[in-house]
């Protein structure tokens, strides 16, 4: 149960109307919005966003929490003492005495509140597929219809959900595929062998607790930074030595991101 919303920053909050429209969070009647006096009855995931779905009262409410580059969603216990607090945003208080925290110091991600689960629905229908799950079969089709280079598909998150640009590349290294190659040019073999790729390097990812960057911010709902980044075998390498073959790595911009991989590795198909 949410007992108070604390909202230091307006702007990173963004209300969705009835009818689809988005305006800035009001400034009275806040909490109604961001899921005040309601229980929160499930959080779910598809991609990279989470949705608290909270029900009072006054009706449903859904809270997208995107956390973008550099945002934190974590919760902190009863009694302690928020640990930093410049840059948060939204803080919700539970009647357990516990708070959840939205901190963001690049501001990159946000809050978006939606009227319920028909319209997270709606919203969650532009995603593809989650990326954890997604099938060589599924991922075959949605990849034969575009020419683009396969590391700016599995960017696109309406072709699959939850690939961001440091497991793009660390799918692409596992699979063996070269980031610039077209993605209608992949053979089934190399489809089966990409959605195998992807979900060992999220399942890995995950088990490490995530990536922590230099100069990032990422923890987990604990406040604890994941250890993934020390398994990075391609991403942040450009100009060091390929871990499979000693192939010096390289680098090159696809889709506006910084794509790093090893040029013997990773073929053409
Ligand atoms: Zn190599």
């Amino acid at each position: 149960m949410v007992r108070a919303v604390e909202v230091r920053r307006r702007d990173v909050v963004v209300v969705e109307g009835g009818r689809g429209g988005e305006r800035p969070l009001p400034l009275r009647n806040q909490g109604e919005y961001l899921l005040n006096a309601m229980k929160i009855e499930s959080v779910e995931r598809r991609g990279k966003q989470l949705a608290l779905i909270g029900k009072g009262r006054g009706g449903e409410r859904a809270l997208i929490v995107h956390l973008g580059m550099s945002g934190q969603l974590f919760c902190v216990p009863p009694g302690d003492h928020l640990p930093e607090a410049s840059h948060v945003h939204v803080m919700w208080r539970l009647d357990s005495g516990a708070r959840l925290v939205f901190r963001d110091p690049r501001r990159f991600g946000g809050v978006w509140s939606l009227p319920g689960r028909a319209a997270l629905a709606a919203r969650w229908a532009e995603l593809g597929p989650d990326a954890l799950t997604i099938e060589a079969e599924e991922l075959g089709k949605r990849l034969t219809g575009t020419k683009r280079a396969i590391k700016s598909a599995l960017l696109d998150q309406s072709v699959l959900a939850g690939v961001g640009n440091i497991y793009a590349d660390e799918s692409l290294f596992l699979a063996g595929i070269a980031p610039a190659a077209r993605a209608s040019d992949l053979s089934a073999a190399d489809v089966v062998r990409l959605a195998e790729a992807i979900h060992a390097v999220l399942n890995r990812a995950i088990a490490a607790g995530g990536s922590s960057l230099a100069g990032g911010s990422y923890v987990n709902a604990d406040r604890k930074p994941g250890s993934y980044q020390r398994a990075h075998a391609v991403y942040g390498r450009s100009g060091e030595k390929c871990l499979m073959c000693s192939r010096t790595l390289r680098a090159a911009q696809i889709s506006g991101r910084t794509t790093v991989w090893c040029p013997r590795c990773q073929v053409m198909p």
